[in-house]
């Protein structure tokens, strides 16, 4: 038996949610299960057949209370009054080695917030979903994971005809940015209390030992949400969608979409080309992180001062920077602070940037300069004056070589989730061969490591790829 329990969530009042069952296929099937989460959790004495079972309905716990979330949210900058959980359900919640986790079931049918979609999600999305939480998680990005994606025989309307599938995912919070908004932007002042006081008691990360306990709610937010967003462009993610409904209050990466790892060094790069205006292109996220923590801070207004919140806001910027100068600095491996490291740093994205040159490749293949090997990425006369700068810069810090190569090969990946290797296993799963998405699942789950037999997906992408288009549907 899943020992899954009624969310917490589930006691507060009606305004917050609709308590409803779920429809299951009639034909499920499992596409893939996560063992690694399932040993986490400490359930991997439950079969996969098991568990389909239990996600698909199949097999009732009576004393779950399964429900829909409403919130609202900034989507592209303007406020959307009423969205919520329109194909998702929160199951409930298990414990786990770091604290209660929920389990929410996504693709799971309509929902009173479902307004004109399907309540269902495609095949393509799910895998979409379920690859990049494992390769954020391998990453040390703070997101959500999926235990599990359930195939079907349905059909669903897309741009296309596509198969509806449902994930079964997990995360230390459901409750969004856009929680908070919908209950401030329907005066219901006692509602974000409601909701706030919810979150303080139910998450340890909200412990508060002062008096401010709201201010110290808003405060940790803040600082999770820069420090997700510093992770984030250390490794060359692009979420695609940051509306406010897509920020969790506890910082995980979470409702992925339309996102994508940029391959060659743009800073513009938009990975969603539903984006016109590029709102969420790469470079902006750390500025519309800020601008969603706003956001946040506007709607719990009744809770906190304006002056305390502009005095909150202002740590997002030191955080980010900070996180982001240090973990720059151990994909460079060093070990000191220096004042020059913003400008080795700087030179190097310079270059990158006029150079067209791979993000991943040129941090992994960095090590070689230190050994005085050809680097493939950096050979034009402007490489080559850096690399001695680089050079000098660690022969001041005189640590031993090979140290520095094991610690910058555990920091820079060597396998990162192109699009183009997405599409392949999702084009493969919609054949019922899902062999190729569980080459990538070891691929992802490794990205640190040489793989020499997979070296093909250290690649950069080939050719055909270019074309790829991600469009928000999902
Ligand atoms: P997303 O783009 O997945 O973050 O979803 C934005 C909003 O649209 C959320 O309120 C979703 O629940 C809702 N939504 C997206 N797709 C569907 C669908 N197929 N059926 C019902 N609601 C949906
Ligand atoms: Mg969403």
């Amino acid at each position: 038996m899943l020992p899954l329990l009624p969310h917490a969530f589930a006691e507060l009042s009606e305004d917050f949610h609709t308590r409803q069952n779920w429809e299951g296929f009639d034909n499920p099937f499992v596409v893939t299960e996560n063992s690694d989460l399932k040993n986490e959790l400490g359930i991997n004495n439950l079969g996969d057949q098991q568990l389909l079972n239990i996600f698909n309905g199949t097999e009732k716990i009576k004393s779950l209370k399964p429900l829909s979330m409403v919130y609202s949210g900034h989507q592209f900058g303007q406020y959307v009054e009423q969205l919520g959980d329109g194909r998702g359900l929160l199951l409930g919640q298990m414990s786990s080695n770091s604290g209660l986790i929920d389990i929410h079931l996504k693709g799971a049918g309509k929902t009173p917030y479902s307004r004109f979609g399907d309540g269902r999600a495609v095949l393509r999305s799910v895998i979409r979903e379920y690859l990049c939480g494992e390769a954020m998680h391998a990453l040390s990005i703070p997101t959500s994971r999926a235990l599990m994606i359930i195939g079907s025989d349905e059909m669903v309307i897309r741009e296309k005809s596509e198969s509806a599938a449902m994930l079964a995912r997990t995360a230390k919070t459901h409750i969004r940015f856009g929680s908070f908004e919908y209950f401030h932007y329907n005066n219901q002042p006692e509602n974000v209390k409601a909701l706030a006081d919810f979150c303080i008691d139910q998450y340890p990360a909200y412990f508060s030992s002062t008096p401010a306990a709201y201010e110290d709610f808003f405060r940790v937010i803040v600082e999770r949400t820069a420090s997700m967003i510093a992770r984030w462009q250390a490794c060359g993610f692009n979420h695609g969608v940051m509306n406010t409904d897509n920020m969790s209050i506890l910082g995980e990466t979470f409702d992925y979409g339309p996102y994508g790892f940029m391959e060659d060094y743009l800073p513009s790069y938009v990975c969603n080309h539903s984006d016109h205006q590029g709102r969420y292109a790469f470079k902006n996220q750390p500025y519309i992180g800020l601008w969603n923590c706003s956001a946040l801070g506007h709607a719990l207004s009744s809770l906190i001062s304006e002056e305390a919140q502009g005095e909150i806001l202002q740590t997002y910027e030191e955080i980010f920077q900070s996180t982001l100068a240090e973990l720059f600095r151990k994909k460079l491996g060093l070990e000191q602070e220096e004042s020059e490291d913003a400008a080795l740093i700087q030179g190097l994205l310079d270059i990158m940037e006029s150079e067209k040159l791979d993000y991943t490749n040129t941090f992994r293949n960095l090590t070689q300069a230190l050994t005085n090997k050809i680097t493939p990425e950096l050979d034009s006369d402007i490489a080559k004056s850096w690399i001695v700068s680089f050079q000098e810069r660690h022969t001041k810090e005189g640590l031993s070589v090979d140290k520095k190569l094991i610690s910058m090969h555990q920091v820079n990946p060597k396998f990162i989730l192109r699009n183009y290797m997405a599409q392949e296993a999702i084009d493969a799963a919609e054949d019922s061969d899902f062999s190729k998405l569980e080459t990538l699942i070891v691929v992802l789950t490794k990205p640190f490591e040489e793989l020499e037999e997979h070296q093909k997906f250290a690649n950069k992408s080939p050719a055909w790829a270019k074309d790829l288009e991600i469009s928000c549907s999902s």
